[in-house]
């Protein structure tokens, strides 16, 4: 039996406690030698990093850095150049950063009882090529669920779309509803939701939440050109009833860059869009997969 100080109390293989030491490995980037045990039963060779989250990563130490900048309004090339690593560094970690908080962010339980949730446009490289970002946010301001969905080019971009880039799903009917029951899994306790009025979301919450009461408000379509006569007007205080999401889907626009308006980052690819969102709702328990 292994009578020195370790971090392993058994085989991280085969889960016996019968091993012995077998040399050291050097860490290059903490400039650290790390212990190697050999195991008796299942002669398998491994050290106290063989159960990390971040095995065989060379620069490990990264990973905090990279997740705070990627969910402060960086982008991946900027990110890169801050810390000091290629580009394909810092995108391959947004990936596997991304994959691990959404496990996490799934795994736990919501609290609350009350739910608005609405849609963020975004684009996928083009405009020619929409995507829906559906947020769901609880009375604590806590992001209970995103989900990314491909939707059809509107407007007169519609043809031009249709020409160029050929038929587009729309995505949002079945994400919707998937989404509402994700949530109503975490938290069953749900007892009030509010979104906008649109009769996909009616359908969609009476089937996830048939017990809950479903509140509808008219969406403001002016917003955007009131903002500014909002001052010149003075009647800025304006009560806004959807203000828990509508607050959250801008501080989502001001701290992931990719959803920056006139910004010219943009998503490649929907799923890395949504593996950013979960990284900024980790954000909120300060990255605890990180531990
Ligand atoms: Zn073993």
């Amino acid at each position: 039996m292994a009578q020195f100080p370790i971090h392993h109390k058994k085989c991280p293989y085969c889960g016996y406690k019968d091993f012995s030491k077998r040399g050291y490995f050097y860490k290059k980037s903490t400039k650290t030698y790390i212990p190697r045990f050999h195991c008796n039963h299942c002669n398998k060779n491994f050290s106290t990093r063989t159960l990390s989250p971040a095995f065989k990563q060379k620069k490990s130490f990264l990973n905090r850095t990279l997740c705070k900048l990627f969910a402060g309004g960086v982008s991946l090339r900027e990110a890169a150049r801050i810390v000091g690593c290629n580009y394909k560094t810092a995108y391959t970690r947004w990936v596997w950063l991304g994959t691990l908080a959404k496990d996490d962010v799934l795994s736990r339980k919501l609290r609350g009882q009350e739910l608005e949730f609405d849609e963020l446009l975004s684009i996928e490289h083009t405009k020619l090529k929409p995507l829906s970002v559906i947020v769901a946010v609880n009375e604590h301001y806590e992001i209970a669920g995103v989900k990314v969905a491909k939707i059809k080019a509107f407007g007169h971009l519609s043809s031009v779309s249709l020409q160029k880039y050929g038929p587009r799903p729309d995505e949002i009917k079945a994400k919707l509803p998937e989404l509402l029951q994700e949530i109503s899994s975490r938290n069953p306790n749900i007892q009030i939701i509010k979104s906008d009025k649109k009769l996909s979301y009616i359908k969609a919450v009476k089937k996830a939440f048939p017990k809950a009461q479903h509140l509808i408000f008219l969406a403001d379509d002016k917003k955007e050109k009131t903002r500014e006569q909002r001052y010149l007007n003075h009647n800025k205080r304006k009560f806004d009833p959807l203000f828990k999401i509508n607050h959250t889907c801008a501080k989502l626009r001001d701290h992931i860059k990719r959803l920056t308006r006139r910004s010219w980052c943009t998503t490649k690819k929907s799923e890395h869009l949504e593996l950013g969102l979960y990284l900024y709702i980790a954000k909120s328990n300060n990255f605890a997969f990180l531990k």
